[in-house]
C-alpha cells in the first residue's frame, strides 16, 4: 500500500523556521516567519487578550458545548462590523452572511468552496491571483477545483505596484472573472494600491462585472488603524462590487494558534443573503461540523466591550508602531550610516509586516549561509523579526551582500 504516493517537499516557511531553531549561532535572526515578535524577539500575548482570558476563566457558566454550525453569533456579527463599519448599510439591510471559520485559511477555503459550487461559472473555473501572493492561495483554490492564474502586481523595476499591468489584466479578463485582492498589507510584497488606485480598480471590476475575493489577514497592521485598513473593502461594498471577505484574527489579536476567522459574503438582497447563509452552513457542516469556541469567545469579548475594544486598538498601535520604527531604523542605517549605494525608500513606503527588499535569491541565500539571517528566497523579510538588538547586524549584512 501507498507505493505510488510521492514524497512531498516540506512547506518552505515552516522548514525555514525549523532550520532557524536548530541553528546554534548566537546572533541568528529569523525574518521568515509571519508572526509578531516584541523587541526581545518573543511572541507577544496582547494585554487585552490576557484580560479577556481572565474573564473567561472566571466565568463559571461557560461550558464546552458545540457552537452553532456558523459559529458564535456575537463573534460573527461583531467581526462583520469591524471590517464593514459599525454603520454599514449592507449589514443594516441584512445582506451580509457571516460564518466563523478556521482562521483566515479556513475563510479562504470556505469562500473558494462556496464559489466553486455556486458561482454559476460561464466557463472553466479560474481565480486571478496577484503575482506574487501568499504561498497558500494556489493550493487552497486548486483543492476545490478552481485553477489559479496570475495577474501582474509587483514591479521589480520600481519595487512597487505594477498598476498598469494590474488594470490591464482586469480589463482583458473575461467578464465575471474572480479576482483575489489583498485588502491591506499585501503579503509578500508590502505594496498596496493607493485609495485613488483602488477606486479605479473598483471602476473596472464594476464595468466587467468581476467578483472581488478579498483576503484581509492584517486589518490594523498596515496603518495601525482598523478603519483605515478596511478602506478598500468598505469602498467596494459602497460601490456594490460583488464580493466576499476573508477575515483573520491571527495577527491583529495575536491569536495565531487559536484559529479565529470569519467569511463574509455580501449579497444583493437580504433574501439572497439568507440562501447564501443556508448553503455556507451546509458546506461548513460537512467540513468541520462547527468551529472552535475559545478564540472566538476571546475576540467576541474584545469586540463587544467598549473598554476592551479601546485597549485592543492601543495594543494594535503598539505592534504597528514598533514595525514602523524598525522600517525607519533599517532605512537610516543603510542609507545614512552605511552609505549603501542602493535606493532603500521602499523599506519606508511598504506597508504592514512584510517588506520585499528587492534582493536576489542568491543574495538571500548568502544572508542565510554566511550571516545566519533567515528569510525567504524571494527576498521577503518580516519586519517583526527585527528589533533594537539585531537591526544593526541585519543592516550590516544586507549592506555587504548588496555591495557584491
Ligand atoms: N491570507 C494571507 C494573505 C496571509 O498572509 C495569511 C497568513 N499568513 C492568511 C491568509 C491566513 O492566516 P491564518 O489562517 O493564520 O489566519
Amino acid at each position: 500500500l501507498w507505493q505510488s504516493v510521492p514524497l512531498a517537499p516540506p512547506d518552505s516557511i515552516f522548514k525555514l523556521t525549523a532550520t532557524y531553531k536548530a541553528d546554534t549561532f548566537p546572533q541568528k535572526v529569523n525574518l521568515g516567519v509571519g508572526a509578531y515578535r516584541d523587541d526581545d524577539n518573543n511572541p507577544w500575548v496582547l494585554p487585552v487578550i490576557k484580560k479577556a482570558t481572565q474573564i473567561i476563566l472566571n466565568d463559571d457558566k461557560l461550558d464546552h458545548e458545540y457552537l452553532p454550525i456558523t459559529g458564535l453569533p456575537e463573534f460573527t456579527s461583531a467581526a462583520a462590523k469591524l471590517i464593514l463599519g459599525a454603520n454599514s448599510l449592507a449589514i443594516a439591510d441584512g445582506r451580509v452572511s457571516s460564518v466563523q471559520t478556521i482562521s483566515g485559511t479556513g475563510a479562504n477555503h470556505l469562500g473558494a468552496l462556496f464559489l466553486s459550487r455556486f458561482y454559476g461559472w460561464d466557463a472553466e473555473k479560474k481565480v486571478y491571483l496577484s503575482n506574487p501572493t501568499w504561498a497558500n492561495h494556489q493550493a487552497i483554490f486548486r483543492n476545490v477545483g478552481i485553477e489559479p492564474v496570475d495577474y501582474p502586481y509587483y514591479d521589480p523595476a520600481t519595487i512597487g505596484l505594477d498598476y498598469k499591468g494590474f488594470i490591464n489584466s482586469l480589463e482583458t479578463a473575461p467578464p465575471r472573472s474572480v479576482f483575489l485582492l489583498h485588502a491591506c498589507a499585501h503579503n509578500p510584497t508590502g505594496v498596496d494600491p493607493t485609495q485613488e488606485q483602488w477606486k479605479a480598480i473598483a471602476d473596472v471590476m464594476l464595468a466587467k462585472n468581476h467578483y472581488a475575493f478579498f483576503d484581509c489577514a492584517y486589518q490594523g497592521f498596515a496603518s495601525g488603524d482598523l478603519d483605515n485598513d478596511a478602506w478598500a473593502v468598505r469602498h467596494f461594498v459602497d460601490r456594490a462590487v460583488p464580493m466576499l471577505v476573508c477575515q483573520s484574527f491571527a495577527k491583529n489579536a495575536g491569536l495565531y494558534g487559536e484559529r479565529v476567522g470569519a467569511l463574509l459574503v455580501i449579497a444583493p438582497s437580504a433574501e439572497g443573503a439568507n440562501r447564501v447563509r443556508s448553503q455556507l452552513s451546509v458546506l461548513q457542516r460537512s467540513e468541520i461540523s462547527n468551529p472552535p469556541s475559545h478564540g472566538a469567545r476571546l475576540v467576541s469579548l474584545v469586540l463587544n466591550d467598549t473598554g476592551l475594544f479601546e485597549e485592543w486598538k492601543r495594543d494594535i498601535r503598539t505592534m504597528a508602531s514598533r514595525i514602523i520604527e524598525m522600517r525607519k531604523e533599517l532605512h537610516r542605517l543603510l542609507t545614512e550610516e552605511l552609505k549603501n549605494p542602493r535606493n532603500w525608500d521602499h523599506i519606508l513606503n511598504q506597508i504592514g509586516m512584510f517588506s520585499f527588499t528587492g534582493i536576489s535569491p542568491d543574495q538571500s541565500k548568502a544572508l542565510i549561509e554566511k550571516a545566519h539571517i533567515y528569510l525567504t528566497a524571494n527576498g521577503r523579510i518580516s519586519m517583526a523579526g527585527l528589533n533594537s538588538h539585531n537591526v544593526r547586524y541585519f543592516a550590516e549584512n544586507l549592506d555587504k551582500v548588496t555591495r557584491g
